[in-house]
């Protein structure tokens, strides 16, 4: 089947909605419940600029809470009712959601849903979920975007051929772990909302290397901080590694 579109994988947690820190057993993690989830500054907008330039947005998203205890599918899915529907209010659409729910441990002691135990395809870093996307709505992946806050986000985007988007700081202890296993996202950038402004521009050129007349995005828009994208020609958008 032709690969016809294209799409703008994001990972969930850190980059949709903000990670909570769980006072009762110390851990930073995904949200547990409806409450504990909260739409990161921006990403509604950041959503519906995808939506806007005529890119897919995915979700792909491991979450494996139900394997380890921490919620049930319900509680799972009554949260992935509340993104949506913040995300609407915010003008923002997803195309589609895709989550791996299994983990390879679960909770070590048995308290998890063990059906969801598992090792498999889907768990990212492994790129099963992309694939599956790309399946169903005939995504060409070399030529689509991966946007998330972990080395297992870059890893499943770059082994598939997307442009990957870090979001985190330059300077960031996540950085230089990834320096040494040897995986380099293409941008890092601080937000959702500045990696679609990076992908606007690169649309931006292509559309314009294509003669068609897009608008003209404005490049003080886009080069916000000088440690991300320094550099004096706006047209070599520098791949910068900290
Ligand atoms: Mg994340
Ligand atoms: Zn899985």
């Amino acid at each position: 089947m032709e690969e016809i579109r294209r799409a703008v994988f994001l990972d969930r947690d850190g980059v949709i909605n903000e990670i909570i820190y769980h006072q009762d057993i110390g851990v930073i993690d995904s949200p547990f419940t409806p409450e504990q989830f909260h739409l990161m500054d921006g990403a509604a907008w950041a959503i519906q600029e995808i939506n806007r330039i005529g890119l897919l947005a995915i979700v792909v998203t491991n979450q494996p809470g139900i394997a380890k205890g921490h919620l049930s599918k319900r509680v799972l899915d009554l949260i992935t009712e509340k993104m949506i529907k913040e995300l609407a209010l915010g003008g923002a659409c997803l195309d589609d959601i895709y989550m791996c729910l299994h983990h390879p441990k679960g909770s070590g002691n048995g308290s998890g849903d063990q059906r969801y135990v598992m090792d498999c395809s889907c768990r990212k870093p492994k790129p099963g979920l992309l694939i599956e996307a790309a399946k169903k709505h005939q995504i060409n992946l070399a030529a689509s975007y991966m946007i998330g806050d972990s080395i297992t986000d870059i890893q499943a985007g770059a082994s598939v051929g997307c442009t990957t988007f870090l979001i985190g700081h330059p300077k960031c202890d996540l950085c230089r772990i990834m320096e040494k296993s040897g995986v380099r996202p293409d941008f890092i950038v601080p937000s959702l909302l500045e990696a679609v402004k990076v992908i606007k521009y690169q649309e931006n050129l292509k559309n314009s290397f294509q003669g068609s007349s897009s608008e003209q995005l404005c490049l003080s828009e886009i080069f916000i901080d000088d440690n991300f994208y320094a550099h004096e020609n706006p047209l070599s958008i520098e791949r910068k590694f900290c």
